[in-house]
């Protein structure tokens, strides 16, 4: 596989080498830029792009000579944005029945065109990255996604990818069937200390760029006030498949919504923490201390909370409080929504954005949970994040200024990804 993939590479390159081409070469002529690093937005400024990279920022240049000229000059270009918790396998399941469905009546090569076209959804809407945090019962065909993504087959972000997710047995659906059939399960069944270790082993095999674990369920509020929850591995399992993965380069997301289950996580030594309703002072306190990052999702938190009912409104409120004291403390957020938990075709994941200043933020601090901070998460911090020389040239532009109104992310009205333009409405 490996020596395939280099003669692909050297046939790619040999021709433009060999007929002394420079690659081609664009200039973005742009407004303004927020480049998720500087305070302020770079007023007038040119961004050439070579090949797939961005080779030069400046305020005020020209284009170089012989380069495409892109003219942007009435926009606002930011980096492109990442999301870094999706279900690109998943199509929404506000309530049991629409999950089960899913699993049940949709093969995995039908889940995966889907994918495909959500994936596309996704990149028309400005996110040029995505982490995808399980395949909820379609087994590796995320990393499927991934690749023909990656080789250009179908349009989409740059994606990282987590395959199965683990729990231990029984504690995932599909439940509640007769024992006599044999039903699919969302995640996969891990039982054991070895059980953990050899599990990381295999999900890493078939292509798991990070491991992602429930780390709790059944979440309801005590008289504390705290929103508790069941754990479900061992702290043995747990710190198990947190230290394998680190042990082989991999690093791990936990579900966990309950303050139990996040305490869990934070034992275990999880890099990201999903969800995260539960926080308490304490909780943030360690997250800061570690430097783990929070990936709220408020997106599908709201959007699930009137059609599940029970607790999940007032986990909602919960969160809106914990949010604005996580930003305060510092603790490190990075840009999640759990699309693929709602309809890829109904919510823009860039609502995520105008969530976080409701609940706190500056629209710059925003702004950088979902283009710098992510692309930190993603351990891509030399390639994606800002608009900088020797970045890939991922960029979006929107007609407005998102400083003044964070909605306007939602209207991206150009895309590009690796210097290739996916979408452009401002001709
Ligand atoms: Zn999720």
């Amino acid at each position: 596989m490996r020596r395939f993939v280099v003669f692909v590479f050297l046939s790619l390159l040999i021709p433009a080498f060999a007929a002394g081409q420079t690659p081609h070469r664009t200039a973005i002529r742009a407004g303004k830029v927020i480049d998720g690093k500087s305070d302020k937005p770079i007023e007038n400024a040119v961004i050439v792009v070579e090949g797939d990279k961005i080779v030069s920022v400046s305020s005020g240049g020209s284009a170089p000579a012989g380069a495409e000229v892109i003219d942007l000059s009435k926009a606002t270009v930011l980096p492109g944005f990442i999301d870094v918790h999706t279900h690109v396998l998943l199509q929404g399941d506000v309530t049991a029945a629409e999950y089960d469905e899913q699993l049940l009546k949709e093969s995995i090569p039908y889940r995966a065109i889907l994918a495909a076209r959500n994936a596309q959804v996704a990149l028309s809407h400005g996110f040029t990255a995505m982490r995808d945090l399980e395949t909820e019962g379609a087994m590796y065909a995320d990393v499927d996604v991934k690749t023909a993504i990656a080789n250009g087959e179908v349009p989409g972000p740059r994606m990282q990818v987590a395959t199965r997710a683990m729990t231990p047995t029984g504690m995932y659906p599909l439940l509640g069937y007769s024992w006599e059939l044999k039903v699919p399960t969302g995640v996969q069944y891990v039982d054991g200390v070895d059980g953990a270790r050899k599990t990381v082993r295999e999900q890493v095999m078939y292509g798991a760029d990070w491991i992602k674990y429930y780390s709790d369920r059944r979440y309801h509020f005590e008289a504390d006030g705290v929103l508790h929850s069941m754990v479900n591995f061992t702290d043995e399992e747990a710190k198990a498949i947190v230290d394998e993965a680190h042990r082989i380069g991999k690093k791990v997301a936990a579900h966990a919504i309950g303050s139990d289950g996040i305490a869990a996580a934070l034992r275990a030594g999880v890099d990201t923490i999903e969800h995260g309703d539960g926080l308490t002072n304490a909780l943030m306190d360690e997250m800061v201390r570690k430097g783990v990052y929070w990936v709220p999702t408020l997106t599908v938190g709201l959007y699930v909370a009137p059609g599940r009912g029970g607790n999940w409104q007032k986990m909602a409120d919960l969160q809106k409080e914990n949010f604005a004291k996580a930003v305060q403390k510092g603790v490190k957020v990075a840009l999640g929504t759990d699309a693929g938990g709602f309809d890829w075709k109904k919510v823009n994941q860039a609502k995520e954005f105008e969530y976080y200043v409701q609940y706190g933020m500056t629209p710059m601090q925003a702004i950088r949970t979902g283009t710098t901070v992510a692309a930190e998460l993603l351990g891509w911090s030399d390639k994606a994040g800002t608009v900088e020389t020797g970045k890939w040239a991922d960029l979006v532009a929107v007609s407005g200024d998102p400083l003044k109104d964070i909605t306007e992310l939602q209207r991206v009205k150009f895309v590009m990804k690796g210097g290739a333009v996916y979408k452009n409405e401002l001709h």
